[in-house]
Parts: structure tokens; sequence; C-alpha cells
């Protein structure tokens, strides 16, 4: 039997950038300083520069350049992003169910309930016609989170144009989509707040936990690096509430050492999908798998490449059979777990969002797959589809 192939690897993230993570984390504890301190400090500068430069012209730069704030996860990152903008007790927040519960935790967590309202059937991500209709359904929506998922960038034109239209402020979930764009122009900079996780196995993933805030909004970026930290502004005074969510010196420092390589990592990612769409291209005119679009515009990252199959169950059955392992993101939407239940936007409930959920499969891709790896599943899928026929 040929070796397994997982379906993440965060070690081969690790590899790829091996001495320059381990001298990192030697210069950290050299340094004597853990909690932050100069490592942060320059990650948020960098990330932020990152974000603010890629794509646009110098003119745009300046009055984009945004601001960071390192946190302690990317759940936290959307919970303080949504507290610095207001979001509390007695708001409703409008998100998508296919994510993460993490999505909905950070928002439950600020005291606001979640809405959530239906996808579009052709990119899995928020509709913005659903969104439209939910601010009539449910009154008191003061914010929108939209999720980047699988690397795929939202239609942020629409979303931001109808969330302002409604008073609304928009936190944009980028925890799987480091360095996506739509119309040349990086997620995270379109919302009000953006929020970032550097969980491992992330496109830009630290080795352990981490997360970020990012924007333009000064005041609203100040209130987070308040409620990072106690409450304080200065040292030893809280002006509010706060608490610990402090990103440390170590995980800065090993980010640093990663975002250099974030683009080529993701151009690897891009080169992998496209050979899985040109070797699957001959089954996805049956029935029997979809795979993956990326709307015109828009640039993905390729956080997981994720085809869809009525008879997905089978299909994973089958490469797994064969040493290949895949994930189900996510099998149980949000509405329809304990925690969360009965939240949906519309009385039609969300077909499309239950439909997809069963449906997806995330064929391997992150930095460990190689062009026969991809090649091998492919083939795999082809017999399985072509059997099935
Ligand atoms: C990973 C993830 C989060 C949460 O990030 P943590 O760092 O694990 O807290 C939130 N939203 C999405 C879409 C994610 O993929």
């Amino acid at each position: 039997m040929p070796r397994s192939i997982v379906s993440a690897d965060p070690k081969a993230a690790y590899l790829a950038a091996k001495d320059a993570i381990d001298a990192a984390i030697r210069r950290v504890l050299d340094s004597g300083r853990y909690i932050l301190g100069p490592e942060v400090e320059a990650f948020e500068r960098e990330f932020a520069a990152y974000l603010g430069t890629a794509g646009r012209d110098a003119g745009a730069r300046e009055e984009t350049r945004g601001i960071v704030v390192g946190v302690a996860n990317g759940t936290d990152a959307l919970e303080l992003a949504l507290r610095a903008l207001g979001l509390g007790p007695g708001d409703r927040v409008a998100t998508v169910a296919n994510s993460v519960s993490a999505t909905a935790a950070a928002i439950v967590a600020t005291g606001a309930t979640p809405v959530f309202v239906e996808i579009d059937d052709a990119t899995l991500l928020m509709d913005p016609g659903a969104l439209e209709a939910a601010f009539v359904s449910s009154p008191g929506i003061k914010a929108v989170v939209p999720v980047h998922l699988y690397g795929q960038p939202c239609d942020l034109p629409s979303i931001v144009a109808i969330a302002r239209r409604h008073g609304a402020v928009v936190v944009e979930d980028c925890a799987q989509a480091h360095g996506a764009a739509c119309g040349g122009r990086l997620v995270g900079t379109w919302g009000d707040l953006a929020a970032f996780s550097f969980y491992p196995t992330k496109n830009l993933g630290a080795l352990g936990d981490g997360g970020a805030v990012a924007g333009s909004n000064r005041p609203a970026l100040e209130q987070v690096a308040r409620l990072r930290q106690y409450g304080w502004r200065t040292r030893y005074v809280s002006e509010g509430p706060g608490r610990n969510s402090r990103l440390d010196e170590l995980q800065a420092a090993i980010l640093r050492a990663q975002l250099p390589g974030l683009d080529a990592a993701n151009a690897h990612r891009a080169r992998l999908a496209g050979l899985y769409s040109q070797l699957l291209a001959p089954a996805s005119t049956r029935a029997l798998l979809r795979l993956p679009t990326v709307a015109p515009g828009r640039t993905a990252v390729w956080h997981q490449y994720v085809v869809r199959s009525p008879r997905r169950d089978e299909l994973r059955a089958h490469l797994e059979s064969q040493g290949i392992h895949c994930g189900v993101l996510y099998p149980v939407p949000l509405h329809r777990q304990p925690g969360f239940a009965g939240l949906h936007a519309s009385e039609a409930g969300l077909p499309r969002t239950e439909q997809a959920c069963a449906e997806v499969l995330s064929l391997p891709l992150h930095p460990g797959i190689t062009e026969a790896d991809v090649r091998r599943v492919a083939e795999s899928v082809l017999q399985k589809v072509e059997a099935s026929g």
C-alpha cells in the first residue's frame, strides 16, 4: 500500500521555513522578552503592510494603510472586533451557518445573537440577496460577518454596500483567507474590521494559537488593544472592560518568519488546485461530482479544495480505503448545532446550506501535498465516479 495522504499537515508548514523559524525562536528565547514586545509590534506592522499594499497602486496605498492588533486566537479576534464596534446584548449579527463553530461562538460571546443567512449555491459563500432579505425579516441586525470560507473571497462590494445601506458594520472572518482578494483588493481591508486566525493549519499559521484584528478604523483598533489586555491604555490603569487575549512573542516571531513566504505558499496551493480541476474536469459533467468555482474578479487562496457529491460519504470511504484522508468542513451547519439552534433568518430555513454540508468533501491540499499526491487522489476520485457512473 502506498503511503497515506493526510488531510492536514502543520509540520510541513514548519519544515518549509524551518531555518527561519528556528532562528526566530532562538532570538526570542535569548531576548528575555516573551509577552507584547518587539516581535509582536514588528509582526503587527509587517502584516498591516502586507494587507495594505498588495495589489494596489502607490496612490491608494497611503490612505488605506491599515493597522493590525495581535490577539490570542481567531475567535477572540472576531469577538473583540465586534465588541470594539459596539456590538453587545440585544444586537443581531448576520453570518452564515456553513462555518466553524468559532464564528457563531464569538458572536454569542459579545452578548449578541447570530442570524444565519443563506449561501450562494455556486460559491457556497454568503448570498447578498439573502442578506438583504434578512435585514427586512430580522430587525436589529447591527453587524454582518461574511466568512471567506475555504480561502474563497465573498462578494464584498455587494455585502459592504448592503450593510452600509442598513447602517450595519462589517467584520470580515478572514481565518481561512490570508492573501485572498476581491477585485485586486485583499480581503481584510473591505469591512470596518477583519479577524484573522493563525491556527497552525491556516494559510498563515503559528506553532500554537494566534490571531489578529485588522482594519483602518483607528479608534476601534485602539479599543481592541485595550480589550486584549485588562482594559489598559497605560500600564496598570484600566479604562474599561478588558481581559487577557495577548499574542505572545514566540508566535509573533514564528509568524514573521513565515509571512515573507505566504504568497509563494498560496501560489503553490493555487497550482495544485488548478491541477485538481484539470484532472477532475472529465468527471464533473456528471451529477456525481461538482468542482469548486471562483467567481469572476476574485482571487482564492485555496485553504481547502472542496468538491461536492450527493454520495459524499461513499466517495470519502473509497478514498479512505486507499489511504487518502479527506476532511469535511463542516458536517453540521451552525443552526443545527444545539448551541445555536433555530437562529436562521428565513422561514424556509437554509436548504442550500444544509445540502452543501451534506455534500462537501475537502480533497487533500496543504503544504505537504505534491503534484504526484494530487494525481493519485484525482485518479482515485475518477475511479469511484466512473464506477458509480
Ligand atoms: C479557524 C477559524 C476560526 C477560529 O480561529 P481560532 O484561531 O481557532 O480561534 C474562525 N473562523 C473560521 C472561518 C475559521 O476557519
